[in-house]
């Protein structure tokens, strides 16, 4: 099995919208527990391809696997995302006039949340998993106050505390970082190294500062024209010419 340790394979995807070619025979795939950052120049087709890969766009042409066997050229959004993909668009979208801890609940795999949801009803597992996942997004501190109160970063963070509520194996995030602080920044990226491992991340970023302080000596992709341009360590991209030309030629 050639696809031993690959949680998403992405081989030939092509888009095309009434005869404009979003994505060109993009082929990538993305190994379990890694965390993949994906560059490229606006219009290269990132957000089509996470369009593709969360079952929002359908491919012209191409295969799209998840998992063992899971072909998500033939899934709607709703199936994807019980199959175990969870996406975060930039904007974030809590409930603001619920507390932080209600959010994480309201998020909880329907199978596993109570109703009424009231947090005293919650099993022993479940506030487990609510308080596991309140450390992990540092707001533990947070847990009673309305959603609507949080900074941007904050809310940013409990929307990826909502997504992991799902118990997700694939995590695709929308420039995670955008419009934080530097300190917000900085703890995003040690929240994902926290989440590299137990599961596999695709972090599409334009912050390039961001992308190498949480790359470390992993792949990066950089996406231009609808393909796959370049592919090796933050250093490795940077390094290629056509990489360079694809930035400073614009
Ligand atoms: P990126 O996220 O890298 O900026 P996109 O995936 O948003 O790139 O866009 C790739 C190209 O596809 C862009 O030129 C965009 O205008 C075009 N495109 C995206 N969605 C559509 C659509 N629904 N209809 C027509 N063109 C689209």
């Amino acid at each position: 099995d050639t696809r031993h340790g690959v949680i998403l394979y992405l081989e030939d995807i092509t888009v095309r919208f009434d005869g404009f070619t979003a994505l060109n025979r993009l082929s990538l795939d993305i190994g379990v527990g890694e965390l993949r950052c994906i560059i490229g120049p606006n219009g290269a087709g990132k957000t089509t391809m996470m369009d593709v890969i969360s079952g929002k766009t359908r491919p012209t042409a191409g295969s799209a696997f998840f998992g063992q066997n899971i072909n998500l050229a033939v899934l709607g959004e709703a199936e994807i995302a019980h199959a175990g993909i969870g996406r975060k668009f930039q904007r974030p979208t809590v409930f603001e006039n619920h507390t932080v801890v209600e959010n994480l609940e309201l998020a909880m795999k329907t199978d596993k949340r109570v109703k009424p949801t009231l947090f005293s009803k919650l099993s022993g597992a479940q506030a487990d998993a609510i308080g596991a996942t309140l450390e992990l997004i540092r707001l533990t501190h947070e847990a009673w106050r309305p959603a609507g109160l949080l900074s941007h970063g904050q809310k940013q963070w409990l929307e990826i505390g909502m997504l992991l509520m799902q118990e997700p194996q694939l995590l695709l995030l929308d420039e995670p970082v955008a419009g934080m602080t530097d300190a917000e920044t900085e703890r995003t990226g040690e929240l994902l190294n926290e989440l590299r491992g137990r599961h596999s991340l695709m972090v599409v970023e334009h912050d390039m500062d961001f992308v190498a302080s949480i790359a470390g000596q992993g792949k990066v992709t950089v996406l231009h024209e609808g393909s796959v341009l370049a592919e090796g360590t933050m250093s490795e991209v940077q390094a290629d010419p056509r990489v360079i030309e694809v930035y400073l030629g614009r």
